[in-house]
């Protein structure tokens, strides 16, 4: 969505509210497709002293198999935006700022830019994953399995002795 900022801009108004749905079903992330479509974009532009100030959120919906244990994970991905709008033919090196062109703002590019820079490398299904055991295959959120029993004592004193001749 275009946001009008005209009359933002003459001073007529001094915020223009905004909430739609936004399909970012098709970005790709190394590969996969975890969002799910209808996002919702909400969030206002504010006219703060002849400043244009954005404030965003993008509430996704994640569905994507754990980078750790393989299982599917559904969850929420509500990056926020919080910018300083600019027209493009200003410089500036503001790390807030936005830019519009003529008197409209792209804030489908501004929601996706969002949500492309803050997704996180690695989708875990609980943030203490234990992941699987990379000996047996077993999903370890499940309950330990039989690798991680203690080492035979014989070979642990096999051990010690490999490592004094070093
Ligand atoms: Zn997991
Ligand atoms: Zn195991």
């Amino acid at each position: 969505m275009l946001i009008d900022l005209r009359d933002l801009l003459a001073q007529a108004v001094e915020r223009v509210d905004f909430s739609y749905t936004l399909d970012l079903s098709e970005l790709d992330f190394f590969g996969e497709r975890p969002i799910l479509p209808d996002s919702r974009v909400e969030g206002y532009v504010e006219n703060r002293a002849g400043v244009l100030a954005l404030k965003a959120t993008v509430a996704c919906r994640l569905s994507t198999d754990c980078a750790s244990c393989g299982c599917a994970v559904e969850k929420d991905y509500v990056p926020s935006i919080d910018a300083v709008l600019l027209p493009d033919s200003e410089e500036s090196d503001l790390d807030d700022a936005l830019f519009y062109s003529g008197d409209s703002f792209d804030m489908d590019a501004a929601a996706e830019d969002a949500v492309v820079l803050n997704m996180d490398m690695r989708i875990l299904c609980r943030e203490d994953c234990k992941g699987i055991c990379p000996r047996c295959g077993k999903n370890l959120n499940e309950g330990p399995c039989g690798c991680s029993k203690p080492i035979d004592p014989r070979l642990e004193k096999l051990k010690a002795l490999l490592q004094k001749d070093e």
